[in-house]
């Protein structure tokens, strides 16, 4: 096992990370940009390094800053977290040549499964169900009219090296096309310096299932269930839950056993989570993989027991991954409502100071948050303040949970997602189960404040 590894990132993330590493008895380092002098991870890590101003293109992006930063501290490992240079395989690369070990699979996995039109090709070949669309990027029009011809109606373009909800354009009739690669490839060239694009049939009511899988590096693989993702806003996650009202057992043993063939296929080895997209009439298709650990982690680890920060660190260092599928046995159920500091209205982002803060507690609740009386949100990064958690014995108990967690929640100074979040818990089509990713759209559209 490491002696010491330094933590690449900030926030939860780098607190939830921390944990871990204590409870493997691994010391930790902190990095730091000068916005964050007053953070917790700093705060909860054996040692800290500054790594440079503000913006993350100079402090959590900057590969030599935190590279020097595991020299001189003697880290012999980087935890990556999620987003800044978690999926990075230049990153990854140089790391490995500094004799530094890399949290997370392969550059070479992570290289692949970055090119989501290559990612298509690799399920295909390995039997993963794959959505109808083009063979790789498109870059002409007249090609992407054919595709569009044969697959039908709507149709998405999406931007192969895309993330974050980005680089994405439905399309419904032909004509809508052309303009549709163009402004696709341009916001991917923007946003990612690569403006690849693929064409794949849009669904037009479908849910977002993942499947969490570990691997690791003697070929072993495991799945410990899905996620559902389905409440978003512009593609961005809200409310997360474990396991999805919509599988059948018999549906999430084949989801399963789809994303361990794909974990194979990759040659897997870390935590990793294959997304689908569950069409009407029960049809699954694989969307991307993410060769990460993902914010929504924790609902898993409530219903399975399994601590899969720890098991990501373990791996890495070269522990065989002795779990076994029939060791994943689902209890309760799991619900987690991201806590984003922005008005619960218009989403305006609410950075600021935190004047108080006292997080809920009791039977099932679980708080991965970074926040504390006296913080000051800054508004340099992303707006999340933290997760709650919550795990009962049924969906139904586990959402009463999530209420009287929330609804205790004291956070002051700052706007919160949190009214938002308890609207949703009163929906009705919520408490049935029954929605698709296009569930905040009409929901925004009929709540009343
Ligand atoms: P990103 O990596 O940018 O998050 P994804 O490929 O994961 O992009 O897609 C994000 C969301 O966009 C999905 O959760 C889903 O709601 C929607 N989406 C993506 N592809 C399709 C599709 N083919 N049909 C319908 N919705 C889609």
């Amino acid at each position: 096992m490491f002696e010491k590894v330094l933590i690449a990132n900030r926030g939860e993330i780098a607190l939830r990370v921390i944990w871990a590493c204590r409870d493997l008895g691994i010391k930790t380092v902190a990095v730091y940009s000068e916005a964050d002098r007053y953070a917790l991870h700093r705060r909860f890590a054996d040692e800290d390094v500054c790594i440079g101003p503000a913006p993350s293109s100079q402090s959590y992006l900057n590969i030599p800053a935190i590279i020097s930063a595991a020299e001189i501290t003697g880290a012999e490992a980087i935890h990556p977290g999620y987003g800044f240079l978690s999926e990075n395989a230049h990153f990854i690369e140089v790391a490995e040549s500094c004799n530094l070990c890399f949290v997370g699979p392969s550059a070479q996995t992570v290289r692949m499964m970055g090119d989501k039109a290559q990612a298509r090709k690799v399920m295909m070949e390995a039997g993963v169900p794959v959505l109808p669309g083009s063979d790789g990027p498109v870059s002409d029009f007249e090609t992407a009219v054919k595709v569009a011809k044969k697959i039908g109606m709507p149709v998405i373009v999406k931007a192969s090296a895309g993330g974050g909800g980005r680089g994405m354009r439905i399309v419904r009739s032909e004509d809508e096309l052309e303009n549709a690669i163009a402004t696709a490839q341009s916001e991917a060239e923007i946003a990612f310096g690569n403006g690849e694009v693929y064409i794949e049939k849009y669904l037009t009511n479908p849910r977002h299932i993942e499947v969490q899988i570990l691997g690791d590096k003697f070929g072993h693989a495991i799945h410990l269930g899905e996620r559902e993702c389905s409440i978003q806003r512009r593609h961005q996650k809200i409310i997360e839950e474990a396991p999805s009202p919509a599988l059948t057992s018999s549906q999430r043993k084949t989801m399963g056993d789809a994303a361990v063939l794909a974990a194979k296929a990759t040659n897997y080895n870390n935590a990793g989570t294959i997304e689908f997209l569950l069409d009407d009439d029960g049809s699954f298709y694989f969307m991307e993989m993410n060769t990460r650990i993902q914010v929504e982690h924790g609902i898993t680890e409530l219903v399975t027991g399994v601590d899969l920060v720890k098991w990501q660190l373990m791996i890495a260092s070269g522990c065989e991954l002795t779990l076994k599928q029939k060791d994943i046995v689902l209890q309760g159920h799991a619900i987690e409502c991201r806590i984003n500091a922005e008005d619960p209205q218009s989403f305006r982002p609410s950075p600021g100071l935190i004047e108080h803060f006292h997080p809920p507690g009791g039977p099932g609740v679980r708080i991965d948050s970074a926040a504390y009386g006296g913080y000051r949100v800054p508004p340099t990064y992303d707006s999340m303040v933290g997760k709650v958690m919550v795990h009962g014995g049924d969906r139904q108990e586990a959402v009463a949970r999530m209420r009287r967690a929330l609804s205790m929640t004291v956070l002051e100074g700052i706007s919160t997602s949190i009214p938002l979040h308890l609207k949703i818990l009163d929906d009705p089509q919520f408490l049935k189960g029954e929605f698709s990713t296009r569930f905040m759209e009409d929901f925004l559209n009929r709540v009343s404040w």
